[in-house]
């Protein structure tokens, strides 16, 4: 596509490297320039409008332009404008954001350490978790599980525990003592017959085969996000937490619970580990902590956890890890004014509510020929094509079906994503059931068009 020279698309091909992309096809498209925001809506630079289907990436909770987030990062600014938490300095929005999160925890968590980005708590929790291995005179437990389709970030570790191909490709990546282990998909993994209780105790089974052969000696944890977002929305299948907690709790494996996309109401109860009564160690904050106003994470650690590394951190002379911008005074405040408007606007009762008119609505179409399943949970779902139905278009791709539907869908004034294809939908936690009546409108309005090019 020919574009003006000098333009502002034109710039952006000419000097940004996009997180993402594929680099070459970018330099030959027209970039997509979103230029401001309000609400649950977003305007490009031609001034369309458009429904912000996936609040950003999956973060933005209270909506964009919440002027009392605005005006919380514009106090601290002035007040401080940095500060860090090195060597035992502190400042007061650490301090009252650590206590809040730990107040509001859904079970008894110690300490709260603070981090910049999901990848980066991810590492900092995989890096905790051997520092604790060593104190404990278990030098050999270093080994972490995570699931298939799951996705923890992309550093080092973090990415490693992601299971994307397209994460480790040509990055020297997975590191060494990450272990694999089954996905919670029923719909695409389950064998004929199998009900959800008969999978999730498959998994279950599989889960405790691996720790059993690799020695349960060298396990230290289990990564899960109670939801899988990125990997499609796989919402778990009925008792699937309850078993798998079970096998962790036998072998002493710590749980990490990645809250990342999952906290802060996005279930419709304030964390994901309420709504499957998940027990974990150790919790990943991040995107709508902060409804990624500014970038913020935060690791909750229990005192299992954080007893044994004190000790070591003493031992040594101190705890070796930190990050400049960890615990910033900025961040931080917008965090804690952040939740404060989730708590004073029922914004959690609000994902529960029009979640369920949402899914409601989405549910009908699952009879649709290009659907093969409508899930989710509170106010986060997807909607699986599949191509079953449509011999034209059996020599597609895995994720052609996804990326045309949300072209379309883009076309229609709706931003969505596509995991593979299962067009994922995670809006701001405010959205009314007008937004939702929209937002199924338009993917009804593509899955016809698409429907009907095909046959
Ligand atoms: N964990 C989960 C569950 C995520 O969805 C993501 C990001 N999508 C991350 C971790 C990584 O977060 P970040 O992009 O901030 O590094």
């Amino acid at each position: 596509m020919a574009l003006i020279p000098n333009s502002d698309e034109a710039r952006d091909i000419a000097y940004h490297f996009h997180a993402y992309t594929d680099a070459r096809d970018h330099e030959a498209s027209a970039p997509l320039i979103i230029d401001r925001a309000e609400g649950a809506y977003v305007y490009d630079s031609n001034g369309k409008r458009y429904l912000e289907g996936m609040a950003g990436l999956w973060s933005v909770a209270v909506g964009f332009g919440e002027k009392r987030l605005v005006d919380a990062a514009a106090r601290q600014m002035q007040r401080l404008s940095f500060g860090h938490n090195f060597t035992s300095r502190t400042h007061m929005p650490a301090i009252d954001l650590a206590e809040k999160l730990v107040k509001i925890a859904p079970v008894p968590m110690s300490k709260v350490f603070f981090t910049n980005s999901g990848s980066e708590a991810n590492d900092t929790v995989i890096k905790m978790i051997w520092y604790r291995s060593n104190a404990l005179g278990q030098p050999q437990r270093k080994k972490i599980i995570a699931r298939e389709r799951a996705y923890h970030g992309v550093t080092l570790a973090s990415g490693s525990l992601t299971a994307f191909s397209h994460n480790h490709a040509s990055f020297d990546m997975p590191i060494a003592n990450v272990l694999r282990t089954g996905s919670p998909h029923f719909w695409r993994d389950a064998e004929a017959g199998e009900t959800e209780e008969d999978f999730a105790t498959r998994r279950a089974n599989e889960l405790e085969q691996l720790i059993l052969s690799e020695g349960p000696d060298s396990i230290a944890a289990f990564f899960g996000e109670p939801v899988l977002g990125a990997g499609g929305v796989v919402t778990p299948p009925r008792t699937y937490w309850e078993k798998i907690q079970a096998v962790l709790g036998k072998y002493d494996v710590l749980l990490v619970a990645d809250e990342v996309v999952c906290g802060f109401g996005r279930t419709g109860k304030m964390f994901g580990s309420e709504t499957y009564d998940i027990k974990p160690d150790i919790m990943v904050l991040s995107k709508a902590l902060s409804s990624s106003y500014l970038p913020i994470s935060a690791i909750l650690v229990n005192d299992k956890v954080y007893q044994t590394i004190a000790d070591e951190s003493h031992r040594i002379g101190t705890f070796g890890h930190g990050f400049t911008g960890g615990a910033h005074p900025v961040a931080a405040a917008v965090a804690l004014e952040n939740i404060a408007v989730i708590e004073d606007r029922d914004l959690v009762g609000n994902a529960a509510r029009v979640g369920q008119y949402l899914r409601d609505r989405l549910h009908r179409f699952s009879d649709h020929p290009l659907v093969g399943e409508v899930r989710g949970v509170g106010l986060v779902a997807a909607v699986e094509l599949h191509r079953k139905n449509f011999p034209s278009a059996a020599a597609f791709k895995d994720g052609q079906l996804g990326s045309q539907a949300n072209a379309y869908l883009a076309e229609e004034g709706v931003l969505l994503r596509a995991a593979v294809d299962a067009l994922t939908i995670c809006p701001p936690l405010t959205i009314t059931t007008e937004d939702a009546d929209l937002l199924v409108e338009k993917i009804g309005l593509v899955l016809d068009r698409m429907a009907s090019e095909l046959s």
